[in-house]
This record gives structure tokens, sequence and C-alpha cells, in this order.
């Protein structure tokens, strides 16, 4: 079960996902709404934090889940101190019932991460590909656009074509054959 705590805020946030199972995780905390009440009013037992990257919007609310829950975070770059525990590149990391592998895929920020399933057909897309083949930003500080796009070409060549459901850092997710939305994002990246 993969839920938005974001969805419907209505303010300056990223999108926040609580992924129930085994290992409950939260995949980004969001920022400037209440994630823990979110949490607590769907009764989970949180185990662990899961950064796609550091950005604002994706840790505003670390502090306060943090504090609610005694859990640590994950990310890509354990000196920085949003980050309790280094994932690897190509590291298989669990969120909720399946395992995922962990793709360094910087560009929009040096620290950025996406997560695929092959089992469960799952890619959390961080800020680097979004819906209709929009990208990530590259224009502020550690942006790189062609560093974006070797990222976006190695999401498209590790997954599936028949990927089922793509999680994204801001916006609606994408359920309709998102492997299309990756290509798209592939060849609009390359538009200068
Ligand atoms: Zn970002």
């Amino acid at each position: 079960m993969i839920t938005n705590l974001a969805r419907g805020v209505q303010a300056f946030t990223s999108n926040a996902f609580l992924v129930e199972g085994d290992r409950t995780v939260l995949v980004d905390t969001g920022s400037n709404f209440d994630a823990v009440g979110k949490i607590r009013g769907r009764d989970a037992e949180l185990d662990a934090i899961v950064l796609t990257h550091t950005h604002h919007d994706h840790v505003g609310n670390l502090q306060s889940v943090k504090d609610a829950f005694g859990v640590e975070t994950w990310g890509f770059d354990a000196d920085l101190p949003e980050v309790d525990n280094p994932i690897a590149d190509d590291e298989t990391v669990q969120l909720g019932d399946h395992s995922y592998t962990a793709l360094h895929t910087p560009g929009h920020k040096n620290d950025h991460l996406c997560f695929y399933s092959p089992s469960a057909s799952v890619l959390f897309a961080g800020d680097l590909i979004f819906q209709n083949g929009s990208f990530g930003r590259t224009d502020l500080e550690e942006g790189d656009r062609d560093q974006l796009i070797e990222s976006i070409d190695r999401v498209r060549d590790r997954v599936d074509e028949h990927l089922a459901e793509m999680y994204v850092g801001h916006g609606p997710s994408v359920t309709t054959d998102p492997y299309r939305d990756v290509e798209l994002a592939a060849r609009a990246a390359r538009m200068r």
C-alpha cells in the first residue's frame, strides 16, 4: 500500500509516500504540513525514512517525523546532516513488502536516488522524471542537464517497458504506461 501523505496539501511541499508493509517506510517527508498526524491517522508504525534527495521541500518535515517515531533516515550521502545511513548506488533497499534497487541519478541534485522494484513493478522517480515527460529542474545548485539526461537514460534502461507505477516528487503519480513518461522525459530533456 503506497499513500501520498501530501495529497491535497496546499503548501510548498514535495510528495511524501508512505509505503506500508513488512518495513513501513516514508519516502521523502515533504514539508510545511503535519506528516506525523497523517501517519498516525493511518495507524502506521513507521520503521524508516528514505530520501530521494535532500532539497528542503522533501525534508522539511524530517525532524518532526524522526522525533515522533524514533526512526532513522537513509539517503545517498551520509555526510549530509539529514542522512543517518548511506544507501550506495545499486544497493537493495526494502520498502514496504518489496525489494528496490537504489539508482544514483544526479543531475537535479548530487545525492539524488531513484528506487525501482522489478517484482512490484514500481519506480520512485523523485525529482528526476514527472508526469507527461516533465523532468527535474537543473538551474539550482548542483543541477547539471547532461548528467540529468544520463540519469534518465539509466532509469529508462533499467525499468521494464511494462512498468506499472511511477511515484514522482511533485504532481500526480503515473499508473498508466509510465514507461512512456520516462521515454518522453528522456527526449524532452535533450531539447534546449
Ligand atoms: Zn528537488
